[in-house]
């Protein structure tokens, strides 16, 4: 597992950093929106805030990387192209991405007849603090989408002055950049610090994986404890002996090791193996231990159930003389 320290610490500078929506790039928006209503053509429209979207979206569509104007989004919407089933992601003055499939609302207060479009402007707004735009290909109608929440808009006029609201909120506006970041910076203070010493802890995990790979794993995961079933095998059998009918074929081992290195285990793979060389007739007893397992790297037994496997091995009585 390589562990990425600077990640968390890019989302803090990021939750951190001032937004900023030029205005054209929302009357454009505005304007696209009502075009694509008058002729009945589907979309969405997604702005991203503070919160990173990318961790929550299904699909990440395609990077398009263009400033927003009204002739762009109506292309990328336009019924047939490839971009027109999924969301247009917008950063600040850019479309940034465009194909984007969001992740759907499972709120049943939501009208009935919204469907996924709508349900999917509404599930990345519950899941973020980023708005969209929804127009509906079957009504013709724009809503406007925030906190999971779809109101309907009535006009270029007004549609433009909700994304003004909330995206380049006046109070915002006439702050500094420097009062911004102090207020960023203080929002939310003591989780911020939990997290920052997280990623501190992390990093010198990580720092200290590279350098010492088995202290890592000793130190953060002395590990979990499960129990699979496997098959037991016996080799080396004697000649002029056989194996007991009723013997045991599969047995419970407790295994222990790294949470990860046990959830993949392929359990077909393991097996108890019983040697059974310099083995007489008789019964045999044997407590099953490390040595009669192989194990991947990592991963040790603490137990089988049952604890000892008793086989009982017979002559085999010679063959009749078939008298030739
Ligand atoms: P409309 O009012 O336009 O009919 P609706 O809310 O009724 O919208 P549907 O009729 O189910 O929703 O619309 C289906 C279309 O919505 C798909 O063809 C696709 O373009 C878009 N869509 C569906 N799911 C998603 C999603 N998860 N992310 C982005 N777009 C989606
Ligand atoms: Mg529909």
């Amino acid at each position: 597992m390589r562990i990425n320290p600077m990640r968390p610490m890019m989302a803090i500078l990021r939750m951190a950093r001032r937004v900023r929506f030029p205005d054209e790039g929302l009357t454009a928006a505005a304007e696209a929106a009502f075009r694509l209503a008058s002729r009945n053509v589907g979309a969405i429209m997604l702005w991203e805030r503070r919160d990173p979207l990318e961790p929550h979206l299904r699909s990440e569509g395609e990077i398009i990387d263009a400033e927003v104007r009204p002739a762009l989004l109506e292309t990328l919407f336009f019924v047939g192209a490839p971009y027109h089933d999924g969301a247009v992601y917008i950063q600040e003055d850019k479309i940034y991405r465009a194909g984007c499939v969001l992740p759907l609302s499972e709120n049943f207060e939501l009208a009935a007849h919204y469907g996924t479009r709508h349900r999917a402007a509404a599930g990345i707004t519950e899941r973020s603090d980023a708005v969209a735009v929804v127009v509906s290909e079957e009504r013709g109608t724009v809503t406007a989408v925030e906190e999971g929440r779809i109101i309907p808009v009535a006009s270029y006029e007004e549609l433009a002055a909700w994304l003004n609201a909330r995206l380049r909120g006046g109070e915002e506006d006439s702050k500094s950049r420097r009062q911004y970041l102090q207020e960023a910076i203080r929002h939310n203070w003591r989780v911020k610090l939990i997290v920052l010493a997280a990623v501190i802890a992390l990093w010198a995990v990580a720092f200290n994986q590279r350098e010492n790979p088995r202290d890592f794993f000793t130190t953060l995961a002395q590990g979990v404890e499960e129990t699979f079933e496997v098959p037991v095998v016996y080799y080396n059998l004697p000649e002029g002996l056989a194996l007991d009918k009723n013997r045991l074929n599969k047995i419970r081992v407790r295994l222990k090791g790294r949470r990860d290195v046990l959830n993949f285990l392929d359990e077909g793979k393991i097996r108890v193996s019983i040697n059974l060389q310099n083995e007489g007739a008789g019964e045999v007893q044997r407590t099953i231990s490390f040595r009669d397992i192989t194990l991947p790297s990592g991963v040790h037994l603490t137990g089988a159930e049952p604890p000892q496997i008793r086989i009982q091995l017979d002559k085999i009585p010679p063959k009749p003389d078939s008298g030739m």
